[in-house]
């Protein structure tokens, strides 16, 4: 369970009931005062080696843009929800491309203003539309502190039209096994070789767990999506990702397999990437491959055109072998 080091708050939290909630939850956390959550001096300042230890603050605020970015891949807005950033920290999260060194957990308590607009939106649309909540942090985890995926999917179930989604690595997902969903939503678990999981995932959940997720919540109605996310090019890559669809195709139920789709997405990596990661995880493993990666602008880098082309042949048989009969909605 996460026990947060000290708490940045602002103040207007204190007029909405989860706020009032999350500041008696943490009565005895040291607690700091701030005027917004976007900007920290003080963390802003840090080192990139202080990286890790900011991931032990919690911030919390109020989000105050709402802007629904459309979205063509599993959903059809990407939906800025009740949290941004991850206590967790995958050496090659997006997020901290984003946010540079902020991209430690902040909470938004106005929850009842974001959801209101997803089923707005949702109910005028002639068509059945598609939110994607999890794209800014984990709200599997977030769930954890904040009980919003409960909260989420008990107020959403009775929308007369629309899903919601969302990707996670964690596998706490036994408060959500026992709801009334109403089949509103798909639950997308990604995953990657274990090795992989322990050499760059640091403080996710291990890959039995996630696969025990998985079956858990098939068996409690949920639609579930598997993403083979990000693909890393380590030495021994082959190995590692046979053996890791070996794995899933062993582990997971039948009523999974029966009709689970994959997404499976190479990774990106950048500049700024390799700062943070060079001064808060000294001994890890270096993510950018000089030899395999091409610079794509910005400071970004992706896998050379041929190499990823390789790869995803590689890919592509191992999943027809192994999941014939499952879509993969889109290699990236
Ligand atoms: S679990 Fe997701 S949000 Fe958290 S650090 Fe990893 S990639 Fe980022």
């Amino acid at each position: 369970m996460f026990k947060p080091k000290a708490i940045y708050f602002e103040k207007e939290i204190l007029d909405y009931p989860l706020g009032k909630e999350l500041m008696d939850k943490y009565n005895d956390i040291l607690k700091f005062e701030i005027e917004s959550h976007n900007n920290i001096e003080e963390m802003r300042k840090n080192p990139n080696k202080e990286f890790p230890n900011m991931k032990r603050n919690l911030i919390i605020g109020i989000r105050k843009t709402h802007k629904f970015v459309e979205n063509h891949k599993t959903s059809d807005y990407l939906v800025p929800y009740t949290s941004s950033g991850c206590t967790a920290s995958c050496m090659y999260c997006y997020l901290v491309c984003n946010y540079n060194k902020c991209a430690y957990l902040r909470l938004f308590v106005n929850r009842e203003k974001m959801l209101e607009k997803i089923i707005k939106t949702s109910e005028k649309s002639e068509r059945e539309l598609t939110f994607e909540i999890g794209s800014n942090s984990d709200m599997v985890l977030e769930n954890t502190i904040t009980n919003n995926l409960v909260w989420t999917i008990e107020n959403f179930k009775n929308v007369k039209k629309g899903h919601l989604t969302f990707p996670t690595k964690f596998d706490m997902v036994e408060p959500i096994l026992p709801l009334d969903h109403q089949g509103k939503i798909t639950v997308r678990m990604s995953v990657n070789p274990e090795d992989i999981i322990n050499r760059v995932e640091f403080g996710t959940s291990r890959l039995k767990g996630r696969i025990e997720a998985i079956n858990k919540l098939k068996e409690a109605g949920y639609k579930i999506g598997i993403l083979i996310a990000p693909v890393i090019l380590v030495d021994n890559w082959q190995n590692l990702y046979k053996e890791l669809i070996q794995t899933l195709n062993q582990q997971l139920s039948e009523k999974v397999k029966k009709d689970v789709f994959f997404e499976i997405i190479f990774m990106t990596y950048s500049y700024v990437h390799t700062k943070i990661n060079e001064e808060a995880f000294p001994n890890a493993i270096n993510l950018y491959d000089k030899e395999l990666m091409t610079g794509r602008g910005r400071g970004k880098y992706c896998y050379r055109k041929d190499v990823r082309g390789e790869a995803e042949v590689f890919i592509r048989e191992q999943m027809h072998k192994y999941f014939p009969n499952n879509k993969i909605e889109y290699i990236v």
